[in-house]
């Protein structure tokens, strides 16, 4: 996937491609952002650049991505290009492990076969466990010239900080919702209805949008306005039983995640009515009506005590009681919504 078939990304693409052009290329670079954004796409076509048979040499240089050895990065078999990711096997926690990393020392003693550089790619770098990581800090701290190490990572905090300063940072940012419904458009089979669904939930994050199921989709989306906004919040019994029963299906992190986005929902359409890139978008018009009765601090408070929910789940707060003061504190707010509207009406 040479860099004129990634969408987006624009400004760490022109970065990569000058400090190749500019024979400025460092010796490790730590690509981070947000998962499943394009991070290791652009590390595959760095690789194809520097070994590509036929490489394009212009002001923004790229691979064929055609020739044999652009084939061979692409299916990770190209004899100077090695990528090293948490084994499989581990489902919970992987991890890379320090015979992974002693696995590369080759790469080190022994010159190219062909091309300028050998490089490694290690994704998801944050997994190494600290013996690896100690044993690749040794590797960094005096990489042969001929090295070059792309560490990907969405959690470079957990990173040793001696690696993270060996590396040059380049942060990637989420696309823009409107690229990935274009690209989902274009080069994918899904309607058009659904690609600006997927797009949406995808906050940016191409690898994620073309594994969504936009049916899957739907049901949830139907299923969380249910609970969000549905009858039950006016009665406290079906209040208990509901927040228990997301809590004994372990549902909760999940039922966070979509009550947060049907609150953002309700956000875009109190301060832009036009533009909002609603998730919730069949139901608009209730959307539009809750959004005229609950002012917009109401609903920055429910948000931010979703946000300290989420966080409390992390330190084992009871998510039982959590849930269960969210809902009645949304029906607090409704309640007096419902009575700003008929005052308005002037019962
Ligand atoms: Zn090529």
């Amino acid at each position: 996937m040479p860099f004129h078939t990634i969408i987006g990304h624009q400004r760490p693409i022109k970065w990569l491609q000058t400090a190749v052009t500019t024979n400025h290329l460092g010796h490790a670079y730590l690509f981070h952002g947000e998962p499943a954004i394009g991070k290791r796409q652009i590390a595959i076509a760095l690789m194809q650049l520097l070994h590509c048979e036929r490489p394009q040499l212009n002001s923004t240089p790229d691979a064929c991505g055609l020739c044999r050895a652009c084939h061979q990065i692409e299916q990770g078999i190209h004899p100077d290009c090695v990528t090293i990711q948490p084994e499989d096997g581990q489902k919970q926690n992987p991890k890379i492990k320090i015979d992974q990393i002693r696995g590369i020392e080759h790469l080190v003693i022994y010159r190219p076969l062909i091309g300028s550089h050998k490089v490694c790619l290690i994704d998801d770098a944050d997994a190494m466990t600290t013996e690896a990581a100690n044993a690749l800090l040794k590797t960094l701290e005096d990489p042969p010239d001929h090295c070059l190490f792309l560490l990907i990572s969405s959690r470079p905090e957990q990173l040793l900080p001696t690696i993270r300063s060996r590396c040059i940072a380049l942060r990637f940012a989420p696309l823009p919702v409107s690229d990935i419904e274009e690209f989902l458009r274009q080069h994918s089979s899904i309607e058009s209805s659904n690609a600006k669904l997927i797009a949406t939930f995808s906050e940016g994050r191409l690898g994620e949008a073309l594994h969504l199921d936009p049916e899957e989709l739907k049901v949830k989306l139907r299923q969380y306005w249910a609970l969000l906004f549905g009858e039950h919040l006016t009665s406290a019994t079906q209040v208990f039983d509901m927040s228990e029963s997301l809590v004994k299906s372990a549902q909760v992190a999940e039922a966070i995640h979509w009550f947060q986005q049907g609150l953002r929902d309700l956000l875009w359409i109190s301060v832009d009515e036009t533009n909002a890139p609603l998730l919730y978008r069949d139901q608009e018009p209730a959307l539009r009506q809750l959004a005229q009765q609950m002012p917009p601090s109401a609903i920055v408070e429910l948000s931010q005590e979703l946000h300290q929910l989420e966080r409390g789940q992390q330190r084992n707060l009871n998510m039982q009681i959590g849930l269960e003061q969210f809902f009645f504190h949304l029906h607090d707010h409704l309640e007096d919504a419902q009575a700003r509207k008929e005052v308005r009406r002037g019962k």
